[in-house]
């Protein structure tokens, strides 16, 4: 009897779903949704109005925004480095973009995630998950670190840190460029626009795994240059004439559509409720592709507010609250642990994490806040933010920095001579931190002179900072 219930439910394809799925309320599905090098103030949730990101800021309305939300890095792969581990990067040495310059004992096959280290992949799996990653990986060009072998079941996208939206004329120009299907190479006559392609292939992935929870990781490489946008959105953004900025408003709006049709597909495979999606941008508008970052001064690259404060937004209707904006600082480390978290989940043993699940203090399970400092480091930059208080240093040469960001979120005002004890206390935290990582495993080709350029109080206003990549 039971089994003819089973078939008569298996010919009714929505009775299925709900009766005889693995997926529960316990093990909800867990979607991390990472941008490139987007603005702080160009998602209409963090008050931006020149380009609709409707489908972003639906996020957001059913779920919280986290307003000092932080990436670890500001810049991509450390920062993502972060993202996938839950630990600061630079435990394992990935303190710089990928790049040619291992520092020895390190070789050129090093450079990369270190294989010992547990990803989120490795954990959603070690948990029952069904694991795809897609887009931008830029975790290391090396075969070993590819995606397959770093607790993915699934890969649809590309090893590097950037590549054209549009196909290129035969074949791509070196194999981090390639698009991946798995372990088979796209051809690049089939690559119609990278962004929708990403999308589709998302969809694809949650339709095909409706019985079981899935961990899906879709970092698309928008809005990072090259400023490869659609013909027919360049047109709906005509009234913008800035070109760089008309090219970013189409990407965005690429962006923003493939958030949508993720989040239909969910409605449709009546999974929306039990799924949290978590969508973060990896580090700061870029010098080069016309994001704003709003107020917040500096760029990506830089220790500013603008390099590392990010858009962060949590939906989950079974377990999330709505319309919530959430204050304290928070971090892209965090991703991790909540992901796990959500899923009722163990970790894998034997590894550090510094992030938190964010579920238990966005639901007001505690009062405690989750992080009372975070730090940053890429090559002789380095900062703390302390509550509202955040220290830049950058070298010998120049100044230490101190900002109150409660009353000056732009960083204006130096407040380091009046607050010297404050300093002092900063400082020994960071060295404190300081003394838990690893020097980097390999160098950044921009050396330390730009860094110590962009952190300089007399480097005033986009024209300036653009200069300082
Ligand atoms: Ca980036």
């Amino acid at each position: 009897m039971r089994r003819l219930i089973f078939i008569a439910l298996l010919l009714h394809g929505a009775g299925l779903s709900s009766l005889t799925a693995q997926q529960t309320t316990d093990r909800p599905n867990v979607i991390v949704i990472v941008s490139d090098d987007a603005g702080y103030a160009d998602f209409g949730c963090y008050g931006g109005t020149e380009i609709p990101t409707p489908n972003i800021d639906a996020l957001a309305r059913n779920g919280t925004l986290f307003t000092d939300a932080y990436v670890s890095a500001s810049v991509c792969a450390p920062s993502r480095a972060g993202i996938l581990t839950g630990m600061y990067q630079q435990r394992f040495g990935f303190e710089h973009n990928i790049s040619e310059l291992p520092v020895a004992p390190y070789t050129q096959e090093d450079v990369g995630m270190d294989t010992d280290i547990k990803t989120i992949g490795d954990q959603m799996q070690h948990n029952g998950y069904r694991t795809i990653a897609l887009g931008k990986w830029h975790m290391g060009d090396d075969a070993r670190y590819f995606p397959l072998k770093r607790g993915f079941d699934e890969f649809y996208g590309f090893v590097g840190g950037h590549r054209d939206f549009f196909g290129y004329e035969g074949q791509a120009p070196s194999p981090e460029l390639a698009l991946y299907d798995n372990d088979k190479i796209v051809p690049e006559s089939e690559v119609t626009y990278l962004t929708d392609m990403l999308t589709d292939r998302a969809i694809s992935f949650v339709e095909a795994n409706t019985q079981q929870p899935f961990f899906m990781y879709l970092a698309y490489n928008a809005v990072h240059t090259p400023m490869n946008a659609k013909r027919e959105l360049l047109d709906r953004f005509s009234h913008i004439a800035d070109t760089g900025r008309r090219s970013y408003a189409a990407m965005m709006t690429s962006l923003d559509d493939g958030v949508g049709a993720l989040v239909d597909a969910l409605k449709e495979q009546n999974i929306y409720d039990n799924t949290l999606i978590i969508f973060i941008n990896d580090n700061g508008a870029a010098t080069n592709n016309s994001a704003n970052n709003g107020n917040l001064r500096g760029l990506k690259g830089s220790k500013w507010e603008g390099g590392t404060r990010v858009a962060y937004i949590m939906q989950y209707p079974n377990g999330v609250p709505a319309g919530k904006k959430y204050h304290k600082m928070v971090s892209g480390l965090d991703i991790m642990p909540t992901a796990v978290g959500a899923a009722n989940g163990q970790r894998i043993a034997g590894q550090v994490t510094d992030g938190e699940n964010l579920l238990r203090y966005i639901n007001g399970k505690t009062k405690k806040t989750p992080h009372t400092e975070l730090f940053w480091r890429r090559g002789i930059a380095a900062a703390v933010r302390s509550g509202k208080w955040k220290l830049i240093r950058s070298g010998d040469t120049n100044p230490v920095l101190l900002f109150n960001l409660e009353k000056d979120t732009s960083e204006t005002k130096n407040l380091a001579h009046s607050h010297q004890a404050r300093v002092k206390k900063l400082l020994r935290k960071l060295e404190v931190w300081e003394k838990t990582i690893e020097q980097p495993r390999w160098l950044s080709p921009y050396g330390d002179h730009n860094q110590i350029m962009k952190h300089r109080m007399d480097v005033i206003g986009r024209d300036m900072e653009q200069q300082y990549p």
